[in-house]
């Protein structure tokens, strides 16, 4: 009989089987708890596809993934367990027997996540919309949840005929899933093999990262489960052997241990040069910790850069062309640097080709590259490319710069290889032509200089500050406006999420926030010169937001339009929101700081945040406010105070680096975001009402003579000592 006979046998055996239809019905059912109680992919975001897509389909992964291992261990052991064994070994060969059988159960699942497939997509289209995405929707069965299965089946036959006993397999299976779904690899996308990392959705940004990741870690461990499979078949006991011998005797089959080391080979391959992820630290340095060359020994009149993002892998191929003059009568080694993801394909001075090298120093976002320079005027031309990598830092949320057919975002370091002493710098970056790129600063303009026939079009940016260029975000973006007695603002959002954003009247919401802080506040300098700039950008890029000169960033996360409602059961809420919009105010109109922020926690935040709980609480109510800042603040200074390494910082020396990095930014931030609003609220209480802290917070954004605020300015203004607010 051929193997193929064998598998036509095998697979009609498993189909007319009850125990295979109970777990493949079950696999179908699976999906239902992640509408139900199984939310991995919108603990940070909510979105339509998080929530009606990614969220059933991993639900469906975790469960089928579980019941086709135990159905594999089932399966493997009926034959033993009936004593077939001993009479089906001496009829045909134990490999072709088991290969077939566990060839049979791939199909078997296979056909099981195609049917759960096909049985969710009319409920997903219809709750999805005019969201629906079907690449990510094939991307999340097809993608994700039907190789996790196969590596469950996988590993739980491998499990089972290197040990031969279906308790020690499935303890084994148990502690690889608990593994899988430990803390301790909860921000490492390779190593979750069951419960893949999907860590956001977005419905207005696209997917690319997240969809990439996700298929990178579902071929590493079908590798590694296959050749574990591979190896394990020698292992099958033959006439009565032990395992040992069996092995042996079955390794004279050469190809299978060879083929299972190659396969290991490959996935280690994949584990060690991943591209996606960095290697730098994982706590933030400060930016001088990667030294520039302080003194130059030349100047760098100028640099003009092509940049050409290929969208539909992720990746981008630039080149930058310097204008040099060495000074020296030498050579000198300069240093530039530039994305960990980039490499250096080529550089030439004055057209010949020169030495440099790339240190591979990942730190933060960046990297250095050292190049040699002759001496004189020389035209430096470095040809650059390459996939931009998440700093290690936020491998948990896979943010940062990219590009994707619907969403592109570029921060400093990511346009080209960056020096600081550049007096002039000139960009032309070619993007699709429904992409519509914005600067974060007001200043840099940016030109459409031509419309090309590949249906792409070139945008040139010319920054006033040397070769700096900000971060530029660029999508399908629409320019709301909103207009109020002293403040007018343009907000950028997506076309896509046009009407979602009229439905809520976004503008008013908008409009709220800028009235109140400029009623209460005084207008912020930028109102007499233009426009308050906001931009979405997507969460591809960044969770959160930022502000700069009369521009807020804030992420897709913060727009989610479930949060206008602002009832109190919605994972996300407006706070974002309106934080970025008072920055503008607090951080920016009046920058919040003094020599003893990095103990007392007084910063900008603070005040921020207190703004923004008070127009929360104008504008949702007392309830709803408290519950959603107050609450919150009082239970992370709660946390604080019970924290043993905030009350011994000096065991944190003694901690593991990542740990440690996490404490210290976890901290730093409770004292900010929430020792500080608090400590503003009981000065609020004893200066004698909200009334009374409004005049005093006017006066202090008013008073010409103050910038930065520094908290002894902010107590002298209340009339109260540092001791008066130290929280209990
Ligand atoms: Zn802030």
């Amino acid at each position: 009989m051929s193997f193929l006979s064998y598998l036509r046998v095998e697979t009609g055996r498993i189909f007319r089987s009850r125990i295979f239809w109970l777990a493949a019905v079950l696999t179908l059912c699976a999906p239902i708890a992640g509408y139900l109680f199984y939310f991995p992919a919108t603990l940070n975001h909510e979105s339509s596809i998080g929530l009606w897509i990614a969220n059933p389909a991993l639900a469906g992964t975790f469960g089928g993934t579980v019941l086709f291992a135990l159905l594999t261990l089932y399966e493997l052991d009926r034959v033993y367990r009936k004593e077939m064994a001993s009479l089906t070994d001496t009829i045909v060969s134990t490999l072709m027997l088991s290969s077939s059988r566990t060839l049979s159960l791939l199909l078997a699942a296979a056909a099981a996540v195609v049917c759960a497939a096909v049985l969710y997509l009319p409920y997903t289209l219809y709750r999805t919309g005019a969201l629906w995405d079907g690449g990510y929707y094939l991307f999340a069965y097809l993608g994700l949840m039907l190789p996790t299965v196969w590596s469950g089946i996988l590993l739980a036959a491998a499990l089972y005929q290197f040990t031969r006993r279906v308790e020690l397999s499935a303890v084994l299976l148990t502690a690889l899933v608990l593994l899988s779904m430990s803390q301790y690899v909860s921000d490492q996308f390779l190593l979750r093999w069951i419960n893949p990392l999907v860590p956001w959705c977005s419905d207005y940004f696209g997917n690319l990262r997240v969809i990439q990741t996700g298929l990178y870690s579902r071929l590493l461990w079908l590798l590694l489960s296959a050749s574990l499979w591979l190896l394990s078949l020698p292992a099958i006991r033959k006439y009565g052997y032990g395992l040992g011998r069996s092995f042996l005797k079955g390794c004279r089959k050469i190809y299978l241990p060879f083929t299972a080391f190659v396969l290991i080979g490959c996935g280690f391959g994949m584990y060690l040069c991943q591209p996606f992820i960095n290697h730098s630290q994982m706590e933030y340095a400060s930016f001088s910790s990667h030294p520039m060359s302080t003194e130059p020994k030349l100047t760098i009149d100028e640099v003009e850069i092509t940049c050409k993002p290929n969208v539909m892998t992720g990746t981008q191929q630039g080149t930058a062309t310097y204008k040099i003059f060495n000074l020296e009568k030498e050579d000198v080694v300069e240093t530039f640097i530039m994305n960990c993801g980039y490499t250096i394909d080529k550089v030439t001075a004055n057209g010949e080709t020169i030495p440099y090298t790339d240190l591979n120093n990942d730190l933060n976002f960046e990297k250095q590259i050292e190049v040699t320079i002759p001496p004189g005027y020389v035209t430096l031309v470095m040809e650059y490319s390459g996939m931009p990598q998440v700093w290690n830092g936020l491998r948990g949320s896979l943010t940062g710069t990219v590009f994707s057919p619907e969403f592109i975002s570029l921060e400093m370091c990511d346009f080209y290889p960056y020096h600081s002493f550049i007096e002039h710098g000139k960009l032309e970056l070619t993007l699709p032509e429904k992409l519509i790129p914005i600067s974060n600063w007001v200043d840099i303009e940016v030109n459409l200089i031509s419309e090309n026939t590949d249906g792409t079009r070139t945008w040139e940016l010319e920054p006033p500050r040397g070769g700096y260029f900000g971060n530029l975000y660029a999508a399908e973006y629409i320019a709301l406006e909103t207009e109020t007695e002293n403040i007018s603002a343009v907000f950028y959002c997506p076309k896509k999420q046009q009407a979602a954003m009229e439905e809520v009247n976004i503008q008013q919401i908008l409009a709220d926030v800028l009235e109140y802080c400029s009623a209460h506040y005084g207008t912020p300098p930028f109102a007499e010169e233009g426009k308050l700039r906001l931009i979405e950008a997507g969460i591809p890029a960044m969770m959160g937001g930022y502000a700069v000169d009369q521009t807020s960033i804030m992420s897709e996360n913060t727009f989610y339009e479930k949060i206008y409602t602002a009832s109190a059961e919605t994972a996300n809420s407006p706070e974002i929101m309106i934080h970025e919009i008072v920055h503008q105010w607090w951080g920016l109109g009046k920058n919040l700081y003094d020599d003893n922020t990095a103990s007392n926690g007084w910063s900008s935040e603070g005040l921020t945040t207190y703004t923004t709980y008070r127009i929360i609480k104008e504008k949702y109510g007392e309830e709803y406010a408290k519950e959603h800042c107050v609450d919150v603040w009082q239970s992370q200074a709660d946390y604080l105070k019970n924290n043993f390494y905030f009350r011994y910082p000096e065991y944190l020396d003694r901690l593991p680096e990542q740990y440690a990095a996490r404490v210290r930014g976890s901290v730093d931030s409770i004292m900010m975001y929430s020792v500080v609003p608090l400590k503003i609220l009981k000065a609020e209480k004893l200066v004698g009402g909200e009334e009374k802290m409004d005049e005093i917070l006017k006066g202090l954004f008013t008073n010409q003579n103050l910038n930065p605020i520094t908290y002894a300015d902010f107590l002298d203004a209340c009339g109260l000592t540092e001791e008066a607010l130290e929280l209990d």
